[in-house]
Parts: structure tokens; sequence; C-alpha cells
């Protein structure tokens, strides 16, 4: 076993990182503390991930971004759209990007949300039926998610995306597996794909953890989704180590984006177990240095992030968030987008309106 509790094996997934090509900015307050002068916002940039496990044949994404077509998303979701991001682009389909890379839909076998959130869930309906839908624990017994929009108004998952497809529930109460002070789940049997029970930031939340390179001194890629957004709040990002607290905490603010802060801040501090070991490269969803530092699927079918240590992608994105920062009270890039965009065009009609006084962003659920 090693130092983070995965157990020893030789079998590895190949992994490779999707620009969904999804852009938003949002206000900083709902995410991270304390918010600096000047940097009073957030681009964050999208990223889902492309895993096969060899033996078996089998292809799962993990995670599929924002779905292209944002303006049919369920109407709670379509009603608070404005109030916390002022800026929203995507502009090509997570499903566009397999198939323009010789993927077919029909070859995913299951679809991981590492939450349901709008900015993770893409657009599931274009998969086929035999197409297995994988979520937290908690989604599948959620009055407030199920049976889904419409036929419960008020919810944020697309009924849709559930239609005549095999929903499964990651169960992780019985494994006996803790990895990281987080609870796993084997996903394959063998050691290659852990699925780790990551609450704080909504119902169900999870991280995947993709063996890279077998055997004793295995090396992984963590699939971090929104465990926190912004890796500034990662204590090891700091120089800090994993006994010292970081810079940037999460948000406990009355506009969190967390529906439980402090469970997030647990969670966040157990990341930087993960971040401190240098066999373990943590991809945070929203990372914008990931996703422009590192290969994509997007430029190349057959460069993946399995050999990362070798290719020194740790150091590579380790640091990128301090340039998000603002150098004397001003902000040091301009805003990734602004406006709502349709089909690469500022949609004029869309509405920009600032998060209300008081209004939570785990609301709206980002
Ligand atoms: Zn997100």
């Amino acid at each position: 076993m090693t130092s983070l509790g995965v157990p020893i094996s030789i079998a590895t997934a190949r992994v490779r990182m999707v620009d969904t090509t999804g852009v938003m900015l949002v206000k900083s307050a709902p995410f991270i503390q304390p918010v600096q002068k000047g940097h009073e916002t957030l681009s964050l940039y999208v990223a889902a991930f492309l895993i096969d496990h060899l033996p078996s044949g089998r292809k799962i994404m993990f995670d599929l971004g924002v779905r292209k077509d944002y303006w049919t998303l369920p109407a709670s979701l379509q009603k608070r759209l404005g109030t916390v991001i002022p800026g929203l682009r995507i502009d090509k389909d997570t499903t566009e990007i397999l198939q323009e890379q010789g993927i077919s839909l029909g070859e995913i076998y299951s679809v991981v949300w590492s939450h349901y959130h709008w900015d993770h869930a893409g657009s599931m309906e274009l998969f086929p039926a035999t197409t297995e839908l994988v979520v937290g624990p908690g989604f599948k017994s959620s009055p407030s998610l199920l049976p889904g929009y419409p036929a419960n108004p008020d919810s944020p998952i697309d009924a849709r995306a559930l239609a005549k497809r095999t929903l499964t529930e990651i169960n992780f109460d019985n494994t006996g597996l803790i990895i990281a002070g987080f609870r796993a789940h084997d996903f394959f049997g063998d050691g290659s794909f852990y699925l780790l029970d990551t609450p704080g930031h909504c119902l169900g939340h999870m991280c995947g953890l993709v063996r890279t390179t077998g055997g004793t001194d295995s090396t992984f890629v963590l699939l971090g989704g929104d465990i926190c957004h912004f890796p500034g709040c990662d204590a090891d990002r700091n120089g800090l180590g994993p006994k010292m607290t970081p810079f940037y905490a999460i948000s406990t603010d009355p506009t969190s984006a967390y529906t439980d802060p402090a469970e997030a801040q647990q969670s966040a501090d157990n990341l930087i177990r993960l971040d401190a070991s240098p066999n373990v490269l943590v991809c945070l969803a929203h990372d914008e240095t990931m996703l422009h530092s590192l290969p994509t699927l997007n430029n190349s079918q057959t460069d993946d992030l399995n050999n990362w240590k070798e290719r020194d992608y740790k150091e590579k994105i380790h640091w990128g968030w301090l340039n998000d920062l603002a150098r004397d009270g001003k902000p040091s890039r301009q805003p990734a987008v602004d406006g709502f965009w349709r089909d690469g065009r500022l949609w004029v009609e869309g509405k920009s309106v600032l998060l209300k006084n008081g209004e939570a962003a785990s609301k709206i659920g980002l």
C-alpha cells in the first residue's frame, strides 16, 4: 500500500484531458476568501477527462463540461444564470470534440459526473442509452433532484439526461478503502481507477483517481472536479506543505458556492495530502493553467497524461494560479469572457445581472 493508502497494483488506465471550450466569469466571493482588491472575479475554464480501461476495452468520460446550448438548461438554472455569472461562452459541445477525434459516443461505456452541476453535466442525452450515468451518494434519493426537470419544475437535473439509461449511484459505505482520508471505490476492481467521496461542494461530489503507471512506485492523476475551484486554496500550491494553512480558504460567505463550507474545507485539506505527493498530479476542473499547458484530446488523439511525471507536468502547472492574482490592487489580466455568447457571438439580449445581495451561488450550483 502506498503512503496515501492506495493498494499496490500494476493495472493502469489511460487518461486524456478534454478542453470542453467552456469558459465563464464568476464573482470570487462565493468561491474563495479572502477576496483581494483587483481579484473580484475568477475566469473559470472547464476540463473533462477521457479514461480508457484497456483490459476491458471500456471508455469512460469523467464530466462533460457545459452544454453548448446552455439556453436549453432547466428553467431553475436559466432563471438564475445571470445572477452569479456575468459571462459564459462555449464554442463546442464535448460530444462534438469526441466525434472530431474519431471517438463515437457509443464507445463511451460510462459517464461519471463528479457532481450534477450544469457546468459538468454536459449534453448527456446525446449519448446512446447504452452509456450508463454514474453519480455520487445521495443522488437517487434526493427529491429536489429527481425525477428531474420538467416533471420536477425546480430540479436542476435535465430529465433528458436520465431517459432510458442505467443510472448507477456509487455507494462508499462498505468498501473498506480509504485513500488520503477519503472513502474510495475501486471502479474496475483492479486498482486502475478509483472514485473518492469528496463532500462539501454539493450532494454526492466525487473525485477520480487514475493510476497512470503501476507497481510499487505507482503514479496517479487526481481528477478533482470542484473539490475546490481555485488552485490557490491548496496549501501545497502555496509552498506551505500539508501542516500549514493556505492563504486562500473555501468561501464561508453567505453567497458561498459550497453547500457545506466546513466539510468542503476538510475535503480541500485532504486534497493537500494528494498534491504534496510527488506521485500525484492534481487536475482541478476549472484550472486554466492545466488546460492551457498540458496536452488535450482537442489537439492530439495520442497525447495522454500518463507520462506526466517524466514530462514534469506537475511543476508546469503548480504555480500558474499566481498569474491570476492582482498586482497593486489591479487585475493582472483581462476577464476571459464577458457577456453571454451563442454560436461564437455575443448574445446581446442576454442579461448580465450580478449576484443579488445574500443570494448563494450554491443555489445556482457552480
Ligand atoms: Zn464547476
